[in-house]
């Protein structure tokens, strides 16, 4: 089987929709924290087991000998590396045939990346054939509310001229399918991103062309960047984690772009300006 966590995910439905037209349904299992979600899936012959990272006893018989897992990171700082570690327990217990893990570019030092680093060790610790799926950052990272900051005519941040080599979603989720059902990929290392790294004056310069408004971008000091995130109702932990991302950017830490992405989709990665203009329905 080939077993997707985290499926209900922005990501990981993506993975899904890859794995349905590649491989038959009844040759995918889900992991999700809520079967409701999954229904849609479980009508097409899609296996649907509800497992929690963070009750170790749910990932129990999730796994089977064989088994071509992808492990989604979670999404709650500071909790992901045991929860990871749950399921890589499980996975082992069971005997799979490869765990791929959504990581984070090697070149990353910033905060957010440590519970990946703990991820990788565990797992390569483990024994388990895997593969690391260092991910870069999305492009919709930067386009969530494209229309608001099109509206305010500024890009904010703090990471000045620091690149970022993004991809969509879609780009590495075509990734992960391509390590699920091809061969080969045991215990590599892919360190994904976009062909090209962008800086946010180019994020403004796109967002404006393709609006055909004014938008500039306003580079701040992390502590003025700080009080923007939470001006605008972020929680305090997460606006840090942020301005703490954008120092990493600063430093040149996202910019990597040697192509892996690219070579296991075996196409271009989609870029920025095409993903801005169809956010922007433009
Ligand atoms: P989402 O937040 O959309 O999805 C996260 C998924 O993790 C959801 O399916 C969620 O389940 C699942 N999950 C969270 N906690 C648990 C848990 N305790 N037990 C089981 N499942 C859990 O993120 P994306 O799909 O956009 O991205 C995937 C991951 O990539 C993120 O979780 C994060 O680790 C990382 N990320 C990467 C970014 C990048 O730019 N490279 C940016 C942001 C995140 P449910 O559907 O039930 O909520």
């Amino acid at each position: 089987m080939y077993v997707v966590t985290g499926a209900t995910g922005q990501l990981g439905r993506l993975v899904v929709e890859g794995l349905l037209a590649a491989v038959p349904a009844n040759e995918i299992a889900v992991v999700v924290r809520s079967a409701a979600k999954a229904e849609e899936w479980a009508k097409q012959g899609v296996r649907v087991h509800e497992g929690d990272y963070d009750r170790p006893e749910t990932l129990a018989g999730v796994f089977a000998a064989g088994d071509r897992v992808l492990l989604i990171s979670g999404n709650e700082f500071g909790r992901r590396a045991a929860q990871h570690g749950a399921v890589i327990d499980a996975a082992k217990a069971a005997g799979v045939a490869l765990l791929a893990y959504t990581s984070i570019l090697g070149t990353a030092t910033f905060g957010l990346a440590d519970e990946h680093r703990a991820t990788e060790e565990v797992l390569v610790g483990s024994g388990l054939p895997h593969a690391l799926l260092r991910n870069g950052w999305y492009t919709e990272n930067y386009l969530g509310d494209a229309a608001g900051t099109v509206e305010r005519g500024a890009v904010v941040g703090s990471a000045g001229d620091g690149g970022v080599a993004t991809a969509p979603r879609r780009d590495y989720a075509d990734a992960a399918v391509a390590v699920l059902v091809g061969e080969g990929h045991e215990n590599k290392v892919y360190e994904l991103s976009g062909d090209a790294a962008w800086t946010l004056s180019e994020l403004a310069a796109e967002l404006a062309q393709a609006s055909g408004r004014p938008v500039e971008h306003r580079n701040v000091t992390p502590a003025e960047h700080r009080e923007v995130l939470i001006g605008a109702g972020m929680p305090e932990g997460y606006a840090d984690v942020f301005v703490d991302v954008d120092a990493g950017i600063a430093r040149g830490e996202l910019a990597t772009a040697p192509g892996d992405l690219a070579r296991l989709i075996g196409r271009p990665t989609v870029p920025l300006a095409k993903t801005v203009r169809a956010v922007l329905g433009a």
